[in-house]
């Protein structure tokens, strides 16, 4: 057989990393333990019913033709106008386009601001497909650790120590997966700042939006910024519709008329009647204001059932769909605790190292469960603790 490209290969260095612990517990749960499967980021519930009928509409209606390579005009509309509200920031449609998921608008992104041997510098904890999603576009990147006793915030003087002459963008995530860190003020300023000092891109990942446990702060509104932020966005989340790879991402214009040829070469578009039940479900925010509430209501119950316990710590965890708990005073190996909490507890969670080194010594707690499964998991947590050892 002919050899794949390098581009190919390099996307995804293989190795053993924390997702092993998630494969076994699947394994185990489809061969009927009852393991209780908490390191997976995707909803436990389906879509909104409004959302599925509008989708059922539009194919019984005929919409099964191509789409317009940015987005049908009233699915862009209804973007340009999600984007409007997360923003505070007027946001003309030729600013929008869509891309078939958030990892699609990463993707993009990353190919439209990075040439291969430029450089970015990319905020860990991250979302697991950073580096590969580098790695395809050629590109070099730093990993700055944001400390756990910062609480996950980001420092922009440790990420100005990392930019070099070819720095062309940094790369964050608010709220963040897997720390649940929604970022400050003045976090978002001080990277602002060094953004437009060394005239860099802001690759903003803001998939979690309608999650934070505070009103969303788009660094995009931030002076100066539109000019040189990408906001990654996506509906899976918000909306919940994981299966359904509606993303899209915000820019100045030029780069979203870029980003129209790109999508000639690679998507040529989204599906025609899941772009009309999209655009129904963001003009009617079907489902928001649920998940979100339910989300929030996870996190509280889950919290409040670990509250004061012994040698745990809970660090970041103010949104999205994740709680981020340290247990290295308990042990600092969080592969090891992980396994041992399958083991005895059959639990499942991610340990932190496997979102980079500043998360080593944590697990991360997915919320994808009802109420009753998340007291339960507490409950079975807190026994573990107090044996362990
Ligand atoms: N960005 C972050 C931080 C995520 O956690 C995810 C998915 O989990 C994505 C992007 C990709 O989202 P999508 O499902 O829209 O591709």
């Amino acid at each position: 057989m002919p050899l794949p490209s390098s581009r190919i290969t390099g996307i995804s260095p293989s190795g053993k990393d924390g997702w092993e612990v998630h494969a076994t517990a699947m394994a185990r749960r489809h061969a009927g333990e009852d393991i209780i499967v908490l390191s997976v980021g995707d909803h436990d519930f389906h879509t909104p019913a409004d959302t599925v009928e509008a989708c059922v509409r539009a194919v019984r209606e005929g919409c099964h033709h191509y789409t317009h390579l940015a987005g049908i005009p009233r699915l862009r509309a209804a973007m340009a106008h999600l984007s409007a509200r997360s923003s505070g920031l007027e946001t003309p449609v030729r600013q929008v386009i869509a891309t078939p998921g958030g990892q699609a608008a990463l993707y993009a992104a990353v190919q439209a601001t990075l040439d291969p041997g430029s450089h970015a510098v990319v905020v860990a904890p991250y979302y697991a497909t950073y580096p590969g999603t580098f790695r395809a576009a050629g590109a070099e990147f730093t990993v700055v650790e944001a400390r756990a006793a910062d609480g996950f915030q980001p420092d922009a003087g440790a990420i100005e120590a990392a930019v070099r002459p070819n720095t062309r963008a940094i790369l964050i995530n608010t709220p963040n997966n897997p720390t649940g860190a929604v970022y400050t003020r003045a976090t978002l300023e001080g990277i602002a700042e060094l953004c437009r000092r060394r005239d860099l891109w802001l690759l903003s990942d803001e998939v979690y939006w309608t999650l934070g446990a505070c009103e969303h702060m788009s660094p995009r509104a931030l002076p100066g910024m539109a000019e040189r932020t990408v906001v990654i966005n996506s509906m899976s989340k918000s909306h919940g519709m994981t299966g359904w790879r509606i993303g899209w991402l915000t820019a100045p214009e030029s780069l979203v008329e870029l980003l129209i040829g790109y999508n000639l070469v690679s998507t040529y578009g989204l599906p025609d009647f899941i772009s009309h039940a999209a655009a129904e479900a963001m003009e009617n925010d079907y489902g928001v204001a649920e998940i979100a509430a339910r989300y929030a209501g996870r996190r509280t119950i889950f919290l409040d059932a670990i509250h004061g316990a012994d040698r745990l710590q809970v660090r970041g965890s103010e949104g999205g769909m994740y709680v981020m708990l340290d247990i290295s005073a308990v042990e600092p190996d969080d592969e090891a605790f992980a396994w041992a909490l399958l083991e005895s507890e059959k639990i499942s969670v991610t340990p932190g190292s496997s979102f980079g080194e500043a998360a080593a010594g944590h697990i991360r707690i997915s919320l994808c469960k009802p109420e009753p499964v998340l007291r339960e998991a507490a409950a079975r947590l807190l026994r573990f603790m107090s044996q362990y050892r």
